[in-house]
């Protein structure tokens, strides 16, 4: 999947609102919303506004957007009482296994998951 220019993925199409999804959070900058193929009994991305098609494609002018994207899942975990941990996967390109060309960040939890991934 080639991203192309206005984040025309899947994802691009959950923000704009022309697919319906249900945010757990949305700012200026970013918003939450839960896995459709859920690998964890939580497992939800926090995905930026911004069109970035994937982390090696972010720059370095994305360093606060970024951090931002950490500290929402940080502050989500917290709100949803993962307190027993969780785990945040960004994939990147085909080795990653990624399958969407807009970056995002996949928080799982709510059970054991096994190290190293396979
Ligand atoms: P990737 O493999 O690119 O890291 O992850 C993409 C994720 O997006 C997958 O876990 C997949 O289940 C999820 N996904 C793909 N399409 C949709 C959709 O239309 N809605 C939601 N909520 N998740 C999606």
């Amino acid at each position: 999947q080639v991203a192309k220019a206005g984040g025309d993925t899947i994802f691009g199409k959950i923000l704009r609102k022309e697919i319906p999804c249900s945010f757990i959070y949305e700012d200026d900058q970013c918003v939450a919303f839960n896995d459709v193929n859920p690998q964890a009994p939580t497992h939800f991305l926090v995905i930026p506004r911004k069109p970035i098609p994937q982390l090696s494609r972010s720059e370095d002018v994305d360093e606060q957007l970024l951090g931002h994207l950490l500290i929402v899942a940080r502050k989500l975990a917290k709100d949803l009482g993962l307190g027993n941990g969780f785990r945040l996967v960004v994939n990147d390109g085909p080795d990653g296994c990624q399958s969407v060309y807009h970056l995002h960040v996949h928080v799982l939890a709510g059970r054991q998951l096994g190290w190293p991934p396979g």
